[in-house]
C-alpha cells in the first residue's frame, strides 16, 4: 500500500481509541463531532497517511481547527505523539493543498520580523505609536478575528547582541529571547535578565537569533523550521554559556525536543525557584494562567510558579478551577479560527474572573497578549502580567 506520510506505522498506530483525550482538549465542547479532539484527528491521519483516505480541503480544515495546545498528549495513557503526527500531516498538507493564505502571511511576516528591515519598521512604528494613550490597539483580522493587540516599542529588539553581567557569577546563561519580546514586550525580557543577574547568572543575548521556528513546525511548514533552527544553532554556537533560559515555553519546549541542543533548557522561573530571592508585594490577590506548553511541551511543573507567587511577602494566591485550561491563543489559531478561540477564550476569563484576583500571571507572551484581549472585552477589570515583570518589580 502507497504511504503518504513519512511516520512510522507504530507511531500511526499507538491511538487505543480510548477517548481521554476527549475530556481536556479546548476545541471539542465548542465542536462536537468525533474530528473535534484528538482521537477523531489522528484516524483521519492514520487513515490519509496510509492513502485510505484523499486529502481534501474538507479534511485539512479538521486538523486546522487544533489548538495544538498538546493538552491530549498530556493526558494520553498510551504515549501518543500527537504533535508529531500532526506536524507532519499539516506538512503534507502544505505541500498538498498549499499553506494557505493566512497562515502563509502570518509565518512570513514572523520572518519579516527578525530581520533587519523587520526590525527597523517594528522599532519605527514603535517611536510613531509611543504618544498613543493605549497599551493595546484592537485590530481586525480579514478572518474575522479582532484582538486587541500589543503596540510595538521604540525599544523592540533592544537587548540584542549584549552581554548583562552578574556580580558574582554562578555560571553564564544564553537568553533566547522569542518574537514577543523581542518586538513587543520588552520590559519582560529586561526583568528576566534582572532576575538572571540578582540570581547570579551572566546572560547572553545573542544578536541575531531568529525566530525559533515553533510556529512554523506547529503549521507543518517543515522547510522553514529547518532553516532557522540551522542559522539558530550557528548564532547560538558564537557564544559560550551553560543553559538557555526562555521566558516563553513554546520556544523552549523547540529548543528542548527539536533543537537536540547539548544544554540544558530552563524556564526562568526554573532557575528563581532554585534561588534564594526573595519578593515583597503590596497586599494584592493573585491568581495564575497555567500555559499548555509550559507542561505540554517544557514538562516544567505548576508547583514552581505557584511555591513562587507563595514567596511575595504579603500577597495571596487563589488558584483557579480550571488554571490549566488553554486561553484560546494558540498563535494563529486564534486568527484562523476566531470563533473557537473567542469561546475558549470566553470560557477561560469567566473562571479566571471568579478567582477575584486583581492580577493574573502567567508565564507566555502569547497567553499575556490574549488574556489581556480577553480581560478587556469581557471588562473583568483584572490586570495581566508576565510572572517574570511582577517578580522582577517585587524584588526584596
Ligand atoms: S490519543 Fe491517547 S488519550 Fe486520545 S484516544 Fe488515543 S490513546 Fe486515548
Ligand atoms: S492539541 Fe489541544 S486542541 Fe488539539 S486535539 Fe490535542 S487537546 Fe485538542
Amino acid at each position: 500500500m502507497k504511504r503518504f506520510l513519512e511516520l512510522s506505522e507504530e507511531l500511526l498506530q499507538k491511538c487505543v481509541k480510548c477517548g481521554l483525550c476527549k475530556s481536556v482538549c479546548p476545541t471539542y465542547p465548542y465542536i462536537e463531532e468525533e474530528s473535534g479532539f484528538a482521537r477523531g484527528r489522528l484516524a483521519l491521519a492514520q487513515m490519509v497517511g496510509q492513502g485510505e483516505l484523499p486529502l481534501t480541503a474538507e479534511v485539512a480544515r479538521e486538523w486546522d481547527q487544533c489548538a495544538m495546545c498538546r493538552r491530549c498528549e498530556w493526558i494520553c495513557p498510551n504515549g501518543v505523539e500527537y504533535k508529531e503526527i500532526i506536524a507532519h500531516t499539516r506538512d503534507l498538507q502544505r505541500r498538498e493543498l498549499g499553506q494557505g493564505m493566512v497562515k502563509g502571511m502570518g509565518l512570513v511576516a514572523l520572518g519579516f520580523l527578525q530581520s533587519s528591515p523587520g526590525r527597523k519598521v517594528v522599532k519605527l512604528a514603535g517611536k510613531l505609536m509611543e504618544r498613543l494613550p493605549v497599551k493595546e490597539i484592537k485590530t481586525p483580522f480579514p478572518t474575522g478575528a479582532v484582538k486587541f493587540m500589543p503596540k510595538p516599542t521604540a525599544e523592540a529588539f533592544g537587548l540584542r547582541g549584549k552581554v548583562f553581567k552578574a556580580e558574582q557569577e554562578k555560571g553564564r546563561l544564553l537568553f533566547f529571547t522569542g518574537c514577543m519580546i523581542d518586538a513587543f514586550y520588552g520590559k519582560t525580557g529586561e526583568s528576566v535578565i534582572k532576575l538572571m543577574n540578582r540570581a547570579g547568572y551572566t546572560v547572553v543575548v545573542p544578536e541575531d537569533i531568529k525566530c525559533c521556528g515553533a510556529p512554523h513546525y506547529y503549521s507543518g511548514n517543515m522547510p522553514a523550521f529547518e532553516r532557522l533552527k540551522e542559522h539558530n544553532l550557528k548564532e547560538m554556537e558564537k557564544h559560550q554559556f551553560d543553559a538557555v533560559v526562555v521566558a516563553c515555553p513554546t520556544c523552549g519546549g523547540a529548543l528542548q525536543e527539536d533543537y537536540k541542543l547539548d544544554k540544558p533548557v530552563y524556564d526562568f522561573a526554573q532557575i528563581v525557584f532554585e534561588s534564594s530571592l526573595q519578593f515583597k508585594g503590596s497586599g494584592k490577590r493573585l491568581t495564575f494562567h497555567v500555559p499548555c506548553h509550559s507542561y505540554g511541551a517544557m514538562k516544567v511543573s505548576d508547583k514552581v510558579f505557584y511555591q513562587l507567587m507563595e514567596r511575595v511577602e504579603g500577597d495571596q494566591v487563589k488558584k483557579a478551577q480550571k488554571d490549566k485550561s488553554c486561553c484560546g491563543f494558540a498563535g494563529l489559531f486564534s486568527i484562523t479560527n476566531p470563533k473557537v478561540s473567542d469561546q475558549i477564550q470566553k470560557e477561560k476569563i469567566e473562571d479566571l474572573k471568579k478567582t477575584e484576583a486583581q492580577v493574573v500571571l502567567t508565564t507566555c507572551p502569547g497567553c499575556v497578549l490574549n488574556l489581556r484581549d480577553g480581560v478587556k472585552k469581557h471588562a473583568t477589570g483584572q490586570e495581566v502580567m508576565h510572572l517574570a515583570d511582577y517578580l522582577a518589580d517585587s524584588l526584596c
